[in-house]
C-alpha cells in the first residue's frame, strides 16, 4: 500500500496503521482489529492503556491547572522527587519532558561537577558501543551511531566510545580529561544486549578510583521494566547520576534527572532549566504511575510474569530454532534474535495481532505493558508460536517452488 501523503517530516518509516483507543494491553485500530501491545509505545505504557488510575489523575489535574512553569513550585513535583529520591539512590532530582533531556541534564551535571570541583578540564565522558542515549546532538555524539550522526557536522565534543565489557579497555581510555562514564543497564536500542553485573560493578569501583561519576542510562531499564525497580537494584551499586524517561509518565511525556546531593552541588539556580519539565500534568501522571509500581507486591509480580513468559519463549526457540535463535533479556524487556530480516518476524507478528518493535542485532524486543495477565502471556506465546510456524511453512514453500 502506498503511504498516504503526509505533511509530517518523515523521519520515521511507518507501518500504514494508527490506532483509535487502547485498554490494559490491548489497541484497536482506526479500522476495528484488535492488536496485543508488545510494544508499549517503546517501553513507556507501562500500565497499558487507559489503566483507570493514571486517567483519573489526569484528569482531576487537567481540572485544576495545567501548566505554571518553574518560576514557581510545583506541589506534585516536589512530591515526586521526594518519591523517586525515598526509593533511590537519590538525593536531587529534575524534570524533563524526554529521555534524550534527561540524559543532557545528565551531561551537564557531571561536566559541572568536575569543574566546581576544581577539575574543568575532566569535560569527556566514556561511553559504550551500542549504546542509544537519545537524538539531540549531544546524545547523538553520545551513542556514537554512525546512521545518527551522518550529516550533521562535527558531533558534540566531549564523548570517547568503546566495547561494553573490558574493564581494562575502559582504564585505558581514561585520560586526564575524563570525567565520567555512561552506560545502559541493558542496551536497548542496540538490540536488548544486557551488561553484566560484574562489569556494571567494576565501573563503580573504577569511578571510585579515579574520581568519575557513574551515569547510568534507565531510560528504558527503568521504572519496573528489568524486574527490579530501577536495572542498578539487581547489581548491588547505585550510581552518582541516572537519567529515566518512558515509563515514568506512563504514556504522558516525562524524564527525569536522578542525583546524589554530591554529583548535583555544581547545579545551582540559573544553570539549568525547562520551560515544561516537571509541569502539573506530568507530575500527576508520574505520581499516578508510581502509586501503582511501588504498591507491594508489583515487581514481584513482574519477575513472576518474566519467568513464565521467558519459559515459554525458550520452548518456542527449541521447536522453531530456523526463525529465533535466541531469547535474551532482562524482566519484560525481552529480546528475540531472528535468523530471518527481523522486519519479516515483526511482520509476521503483526498479522498475528501482536505488535512488537526491532532493535539493533536482528532482534525483536517484547516489551508487554507490565500489567499484563498469565492469560494474556498464553495467548501471546501462541501468537510467537504461530507467527514462527507461518514463517517456517513460505518458507519450505518457496523453497518448493525454486527447486
Ligand atoms: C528512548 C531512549 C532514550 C531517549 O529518550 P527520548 O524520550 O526518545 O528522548 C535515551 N536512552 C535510552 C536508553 C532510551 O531507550
Amino acid at each position: 500500500m502506498a503511504a498516504a501523503a503526509s505533511h509530517i517530516l518523515p523521519t520515521y518509516a511507518r507501518v500504514e496503521m494508527s490506532f483509535e483507543r487502547g485498554e490494559g494491553i490491548w489497541l484497536e485500530s482506526t479500522t476495528g482489529e484488535r492488536f496485543m501491545d508488545f510494544t508499549s509505545g517503546v517501553a513507556v505504557n507501562a500500565l497499558g492503556h487507559a489503566h483507570p488510575h493514571l486517567v483519573k489523575a489526569l484528569t482531576e489535574q487537567a481540572q485544576k491547572v495545567w501548566h505554571t512553569s518553574n518560576l514557581y513550585r510545583i506541589p506534585g513535583g516536589e512530591k515526586l522527587a521526594d518519591r523517586l529520591c525515598e526509593a533511590t539512590f537519590a538525593d536531587q532530582v529534575f524534570f524533563t519532558n524526554s529521555g534524550a533531556e534527561a540524559l543532557e541534564c545528565s551531561i551537564k551535571m557531571a561536566r559541572k561537577y568536575q569543574a566546581v570541583i576544581g577539575h574543568p578540564e575532566r569535560y569527556r565522558t566514556i561511553t559504550f558501543e551500542g549504546a542509544f542515549h537519545g537524538r539531540t546532538l549531544g546524545t547523538i555524539a553520545a551513542g556514537g551511531n554512525k546512521k545518527y550522526l551522518e550529516g550533521f557536522g562535527p558531533p558534540v565534543e566531549g564523548f570517547d566510545q568503546i566495547a561494553p565489557g573490558d574493564i581494562e579497555a575502559v582504564k585505558a581510555a581514561i585520560t586526564p580529561e575524563t570525567g565520567s562514564i555512561l552506560i545502559e543497564p541493558v542496551q536497548g536500542e542496540g538490540g536488548v544486549r544486557v551488561i553484566s553485573t560484574s562489569f556494571i560493578k567494576a565501573l563503580r569501583e573504577l569511578c571510585d578510583q579515579r574520581g568519575l561519576l557513574l551515569i547510568l542510562d534507565e531510560v528504558q531499564t527503568g521504572v519496573g521494566r528489568t524486574g527490579e525497580l530501577f536495572a542498578y537494584m539487581r547489581s548491588g551499586i547505585t550510581p552518582d547520576i541516572m537519567a529515566i524517561a518512558k515509563a515514568i509518565g506512563g504514556g504522558f511525556p516525562l524524564g527525569a534527572c536522578l542525583a546524589t546531593a554530591e554529583a548535583a552541588k555544581g547545579m545551582t539556580a540559573g544553570t539549568h532549566g525547562s520551560t515544561y519539565g516537571g509541569n502539573p500534568l506530568a507530575m500527576a501522571c508520574g505520581n499516578a504511575v508510581l502509586d501503582v509500581v511501588l504498591e507491594p507486591g508489583f515487581m514481584d509480580s513482574v519477575r513472576r510474569k518474566s519467568v513464565l513468559l521467558r519459559q515459554r519463549l525458550a520452548e518456542i526457540k527449541d521447536r522453531h530454532p530456523s526463525i529465533i535463535s535466541e531469547v535474551r533479556g532482562e524482566g519484560l524487556l525481552i529480546g528475540l534474535k531472528a535468523e530471518l530480516p527481523v522486519g519479516e518476524l515483526v511482520d509476521a507478528l503483526r498479522a498475528e495481532g501482536m505488535i512488537t518493535v526491532a532493535a539493533g542485532e536482528n532482534v525483536v524486543r517484547l516489551l508487554p505493558p507490565l500489567i499484563i495477565s498469565e492469560e494474556e502471556i498464553a495467548e501471546a506465546v501462541q501468537k510467537i508460536d504461530r507467527a514462527a510456524t507461518r514463517i517456517e511453512q513460505s518458507l519450505t514453500q518457496s523453497a518448493r517452488a525454486t527447486a
